[in-house]
Parts: C-alpha cells; structure tokens; sequence
C-alpha cells in the first residue's frame, strides 16, 4: 500500500510499504477514506521528538472495515468507523474508569498509545491506505447512515474537536461562563467552538494569525491580537479588569511570541494573568517530558518556569493531558448527525495522500488559509492534478 512515512526532520514521503495484516483476533483492517493532518504531527516533522525514521504518521483516522479478526464481534465488515487517536483495551484499571488515553495495555510499561506517534507504542499511522485497528470493539466508533457524505465533519472526532471539548471540561467550563483560549490552532479553535455549544457567555481566542482569528470571529468568538498588545491587558479589558472564568492552553511547548522566539512558558503564564482568582485552566497544548532540541535550558528537561506564586494565590486549578477520545466521541457524533455541529468549518483543503508531503510544509509555515488539512488517499486520480496545485479551497 501507500502510505506517508517519517524519514527524518521536515523529510515526509508517500511510499510503498508493506499491507498491514491482522495480528491479533481483536484486530481489524480498515481501509482508510479520510485522515487529517494534526498540529501533533508537526512536532514530529520538525524533529522536536524522537519518533523513529520509517514511522507511518496519522491518528485522526477516518474509514470502512475491510477485515475483522475472529474475536471482533460487534464491529462488521463494510461499516465506516471513525478510530479515537488513542489506542485502548478497554479493560485496564485506566481505561475502566474512563481514562482511555492512559491506557496500561496498548504500550507496555506507559501509560497510553496511539497510531502513528512519537512514544506511543508500535502502532503505524493511518495517513496510508490501510490501518491496523486493535482492540477494535472497543475502539470503532461505527458510524451513522448518511456520515459517508459527511466524512469531513466525522472525521473531526478522531482527535481534534474532542481535543478542544476535553479544554473546556478540564476547565469545568459552566454555560453563562467567560473563557479565554490560548492559540487559534484546529485544537483552540475546537475549544472555542465547544465552549460557544456549551452556551459560555464569551469566548476569548489568542493568535495572531489573522485568518485563524477570522475563523474564530465567524463562529462567534472574540478574537484577540497579542501582536498588537498584551493579551492579557486585551482579556481584562474585556473583562471589566476581572479575567476570565476559565481559561485553556491550546498551544504547547511551541508556543512562541509574535516575533517567532519560543517561550515555552509563556501562554501558561499568560492564563494565570488573564484568568480570575478561582478560576480554572485546562491545558491540551502538548509539554514534553523531555526537549533536547529546545534553546531553552529548563524545557530541554521538560520543565518551565511557572508563576506559581500567582497561581497559588489566586487559588487556581489546572488539569491537563492527552483525551479521552471516547468519553466524548459518541455525543459529539449525535450532534454532527442532528445537524445541530458542522464541525468541517475548519476544513481548508481535501487532498490525495500524494500531495501530503507538501501538505506538511505548508500547514508547518501555518500559510494563509491553511487552517485544516484532510487528505483522502482514495481521491480519484483524475482529480490529483486539479488539487495539486491549490488544493481544494474551501
Ligand atoms: P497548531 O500548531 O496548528 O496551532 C497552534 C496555534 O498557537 C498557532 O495558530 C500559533 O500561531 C498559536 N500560538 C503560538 N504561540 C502562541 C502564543 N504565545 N499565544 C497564543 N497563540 C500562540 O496546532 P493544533 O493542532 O491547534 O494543536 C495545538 C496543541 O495541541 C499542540 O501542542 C498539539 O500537539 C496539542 N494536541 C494535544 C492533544 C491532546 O490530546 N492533549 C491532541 C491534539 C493536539
Ligand atoms: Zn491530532
């Protein structure tokens, strides 16, 4: 098959590897239809982790069951499931009570896997034509009649809206509550979005870049420059000097200033300024235990310099953490198929698998209008060209 291989930093390619095959009775294939590329993958493409040359990337996987193992007995051939990134037995103490992405099983002496990713266990990814699903009764989520056509909006719960939901509920984000979000990435903008259907009062969202902000505009949230001003300064203004209820770090480690010089404590300091004394913060911005390629001489052990004492006084609570994707995926679906979410709004291209390598470089420069990229390696051949050179714009 064919499929996007990691071959070193910002050096991806679509390459013939070999089919994956059923290796345990609790696998199934799927044959992959739709799959994103995620601001996760681009800590690996720039070479910030030490995943292993040759890794197939992709855990935002979207596709139809080809082949089921003797032991899967819910799941059917020819159903169109949708795979949380997270890859879960189901029954360890973690994933009992809910904590799926910290499963004990999937990656032996950690706590949680997922496909295609640096430090998650031996799982390939599904930027590729086919997929090894494990543990597949409890991983599928089969979905609805109809979600065929609307594979954009499905596909959008493997990992990315639950993401921006998991914000807001590590958050405790309360409807009639304020919310500020550091960065307007596909996760922000998920949070942002979230926070809007959980009926918040007003959604703040700190960028500054500006078709990621319009973004954030057009779905109802008030943007937030911090390459004009102090967003901090912004936030309480707009909160008649008291800082927001909540607040989520939806950056990370990366996160920078508008001048492109990392600082990676700075959108967690930031929400310890702009979040009101008891307020909550949920942190889905990925920090890494370990950063040997990072200037900063505290982040290449995985630490930063917090305002604690701020944090302290405030009497602030922060949680944080990869999702759960199942705890959410199944609600969320129920209001893509209502009608009541349209959460492909932040689609900007639908390209064949092909065209991933340079899908990489421009969602990794974040070009204009790059906001989301899902790649389709079934996209007819006919279309390949047409797409190359623009991409399907939204
Ligand atoms: P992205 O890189 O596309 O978006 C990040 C955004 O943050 C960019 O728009 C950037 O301009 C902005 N930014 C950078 N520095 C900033 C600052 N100081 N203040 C405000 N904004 C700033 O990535 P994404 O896909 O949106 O992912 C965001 C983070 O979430 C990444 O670290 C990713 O790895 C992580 N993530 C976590 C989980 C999880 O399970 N916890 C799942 C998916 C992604
Ligand atoms: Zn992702």
């Amino acid at each position: 098959m064919k499929a996007l291989v990691y071959k070193g930093p910002r050096d991806v390619r679509v390459e013939k590897v070999p089919d994956p095959r059923i290796e345990q009775p609790t696998d199934v294939i799927v044959k992959i239809t739709t799959t994103n590329i995620c601001g996760s993958d681009l800590h690996m493409y720039e070479g910030r982790t030490d995943v292993e040359k040759g890794k197939i990337l992709g855990h935002e996987n979207l596709g139809e069951v080809i082949e089921v193992g003797k032991s899967v007995s819910r799941v059917k051939n020819g159903a169109l499931v949708c795979l949380p990134f997270n890859v879960s037995c189901g029954f360890c103490e973690n994933c009992e009570r809910g904590y799926t992405s910290a499963c004990l099983t999937a990656n032996p002496g950690n706590a949680g896997a997922a496909y295609g990713y640096a430090g998650m266990g031996p799982y390939e990814g599904g930027q590729a034509e086919f997929l090894r699903v494990p543990f597949a009764d409890f991983n599928c989520l089969v979905l609805p009649e109809g979600a065929e056509e609307q594979q954009s909006d499905y596909v959008m719960l493997a990992d990315i809206w639950p993401t921006g939901y998991h914000a807001t509920e590590l958050a405790c984000l309360l409807p009639g509550e304020s919310v500020v979000i550091y960065g307007a990435g596909p996760v922000g903008l998920f949070a942002a979005y979230s926070a809007i259907l959980k009926g918040a009062s007003q959604v703040m969202i700190v960028d500054r870049l500006r078709d990621r902000l319009k973004l954030a505009a057009k779905i109802g949230a008030t943007p937030i420059d911090d390459s004009k001003s102090s967003p901090v300064e912004q936030v309480l203004e707009l909160t008649d000097g008291k800082g927001a209820d909540k607040g989520c770090e939806c950056v990370g480690y990366q996160a920078h200033d508008p001048n492109g010089h990392e600082h990676p404590n700075m959108t967690l300091n930031n929400l310890v300024q702009s979040v009101k004394p008891t307020g909550r913060l949920g942190v889905v911005g990925v920090f890494p235990s370990e950063d040997p390629t990072s200037k900063d001489s505290l982040e290449k052990q995985g630490q930063i310099a917090f305002d604690i004492g701020k944090f302290f006084e405030k009497g602030l609570v922060m949680g944080s953490g990869q999702t759960n994707v199942k705890t959410y995926n199944r609600h969320l679906a129920k209001l893509i198929q209502t009608g009541k979410a349209k959460p492909s709004f932040l689609v900007s291209h639908e390209l064949p698998l092909d065209e991933a390598p340079e899908a990489y470089k421009r969602f990794d420069a974040r070009e204009t209008g790059w906001t989301k990229v899902v790649l389709k390696p079934g996209m007819a051949e006919a279309k390949k060209g047409q797409a190359a050179s623009a991409g399907h714009q939204k």
